[in-house]
C-alpha cells in the first residue's frame, strides 16, 4: 500500500486520442437538452428500427428456429457454411467473380476491422472518403496508421475526386476505401468513376475496400441494387463489405460479411492473415447467421415498401432544405442521409449545437464525417415519418433565419 494520497491516474493509450464518432458523441448534448425539458427529435442515427420500419417476420423466424434447435454454441470462425454459401451466391448475382474468401462477422463493422488489421502496418496509410463514415478513421487510428482523406466533389454530385485520390497515394499507401452508396451524402458512384478508381488501385497495387452496405437502398433508378465495384474487375484486389443491418432491418443482430475477390495467387497470404484474425476473435453471433439465407433469398417485398416510404421522406427533406435561405443539398440517390451545405457564416458545430439546444432536433455536424476546409454541413437522417421531418425542418429553418 502506498502512503501517497495523490490519485494515480491511469493514462489511456494514445491511439484512442483521435477516435471520434460524432453520430453518438452528439448524444451528450442531446441528453442535456432532454434534461432541460426539450421534446427530442432523433435525426442522428441510421437505425431504421427506431422508426416505423420493422424486421420482416421470416428473418426473425429463421433465427428463432436456430435457437430452438440449440444452434447457440460457437460457430466456425469464418461463419456457418450455409451462410457463406448464401453470401457467395448473392455476390455472384451481383456479378462478382473470382471470389477467394467469404467471412461472416459481427456486423460489416467487424469485417472492416479484421480486413484492415490484417493489411495495414503502423505508419502506413489508407485513403478514405471525405465526407465518409467515421468507423474507418477510428480503425486506422487504432492501428497507428495514417488516415488520408480524399475528397468527394460536392459540385459533381459528391462523386469521388479521382485526381485528388491519385495525388494522395504514395509508397506507404495500402488501400483505398470506397463507400457506395455513401454515408453521409447518399451519393451513388457512376460506373465510370468506379472504373477509374479500379484502374488506380491496380496501377498502385492497392486493396480496394468497397463498402456496399446501402446497395439496395436506391432511389430514382428503378435498379434493385447499385453496381458492385468488384463486378467490374477480376484483376483488382477488392474486399466488398455488406450486411443485414440496413436493407434487412436488423442492425441489432450484428451480422455482416466481407467478400475477397481478385487474382487468387496475389491474395493467398492476405486471406490467410484474415483467417487468423477471424480465429483469434472466435466467431460471429451464431443463431443470427441463419438469418442470412432467409434475408438474401427469402421474400424481398419489405424493400419495395421501404424504398417507397424513404423516397417520399427524402423528397420532403430536399424540398424543405432547398427552400431555406443559406442551405442547399445535393439530392441523395441512395442510403437514408442528406448532407446539406450551410452558407450562413456560422460553423457547423455552432449551428448544430444551437439546433439541438434550442429545438431538440438532433443532427450531426459535417466535421464528424470530414468536409473541405471552409465549407460547413450537417447530416440529417430521413428515416422518421413525414410529420416529424416537417416539424424538424420548421425548427431548423427558424434557427437558420436567425443568422440572416
Ligand atoms: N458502413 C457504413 C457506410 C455504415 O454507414 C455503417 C453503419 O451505419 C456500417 C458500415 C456498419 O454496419 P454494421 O451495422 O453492419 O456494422
Amino acid at each position: 500500500m502506498g502512503t501517497t494520497t495523490k490519485p494515480r491516474v491511469i493514462q489511456p493509450a494514445r491511439r484512442t486520442a483521435e477516435i471520434k464518432y460524432a453520430v453518438r458523441d452528439i448524444v451528450v448534448l442531446a441528453d442535456e437538452a432532454k434534461a432541460a425539458g426539450k421534446q427530442m427529435m432523433y435525426l442522428n442515427i441510421g437505425d431504421p428500427n427506431l422508426f416505423d420500419f420493422k424486421t420482416p417476420q421470416h428473418i426473425i423466424d429463421a433465427t428463432h428456429e436456430a435457437m430452438c434447435r440449440n444452434d447457440t454454441g460457437y460457430s466456425p470462425s469464418s461463419g456457418i457454411p450455409e451462410a457463406i454459401a448464401a453470401v457467395e451466391r448473392e455476390a455472384k448475382r451481383k456479378g462478382i467473380e473470382s471470389i477467394n474468401h467469404v467471412f461472416i462477422t459481427s456486423g460489416a463493422s467487424e469485417a472492416i476491422e479484421l480486413a484492415m488489421t490484417a493489411l495495414v502496418n503502423a505508419g502506413e496509410n489508407v485513403l478514405t472518403p471525405s465526407p465518409g463514415y467515421p468507423l474507418y478513421t477510428a480503425v486506422i487510428s487504432k492501428l497507428e496508421a495514417e488516415n488520408r482523406p480524399y475528397y468527394l466533389d460536392e459540385e459533381n454530385g459528391w462523386q469521388p475526386d479521382v485526381e485528388d485520390m491519385r495525388a494522395k497515394i504514395d509508397e506507404n499507401t495500402r488501400a483505398i476505401v470506397l463507400i457506395n452508396p455513401n454515408n453521409p451524402t447518399g451519393s451513388v458512384c457512376s460506373d465510370e468513376t468506379l472504373r477509374a478508381i479500379i484502374d488506380l488501385a491496380i496501377e498502385h497495387n492497392l486493396v480496394l475496400f468497397s463498402d456496399e452496405i446501402y446497395d439496395k437502398l436506391l432511389y430514382d433508378t428503378g435498379k434493385s441494387a447499385s453496381t458492385s465495384t468488384a463486378s467490374l474487375s477480376t484483376e483488382a484486389k477488392i474486399i466488398t463489405f455488406n450486411g443485414l443491418s440496413k436493407s434487412y432491418l436488423v442492425p441489432g443482430f450484428r451480422i455482416g460479411w466481407g467478400v475477397v475477390s481478385g487474382p487468387p495467387e496475389e491474395l493467398e497470404e492476405y486471406c490467410e492473415a484474415i483467417r487468423k484474425m477471424e480465429r483469434a476473435r472466435v466467431c460471429a453471433n451464431h443463431p443470427e447467421q441463419y438469418a442470412i439465407t432467409a434475408a438474401l433469398e427469402g421474400d424481398q417485398s419489405h424493400l419495395t415498401d421501404m424504398i417507397q416510404r424513404l423516397e417520399r421522406r427524402r423528397d420532403i427533406c430536399m424540398e424543405r432544405i432547398n427552400a431555406i435561405e443559406g442551405l442547399s443539398c445535393v439530392n441523395p440517390g441512395g442510403a437514408f442521409y442528406c448532407f446539406p451545405k450551410v452558407d450562413l457564416n456560422v460553423s457547423d458545430t455552432e449551428f448544430v449545437t444551437r439546433i439541438i439546444r434550442e429545438t431538440g432536433v438532433i443532427i450531426v455536424p459535417g466535421s464528424g464525417f470530414g468536409q473541405r476546409p471552409g465549407t460547413e454541413h450537417f447530416r440529417v437522417v430521413f428515416l422518421p415519418q413525414e410529420e416529424v421531418l416537417e416539424q424538424a425542418f420548421q425548427n431548423i429553418e427558424r434557427i437558420a433565419q436567425s443568422y440572416r
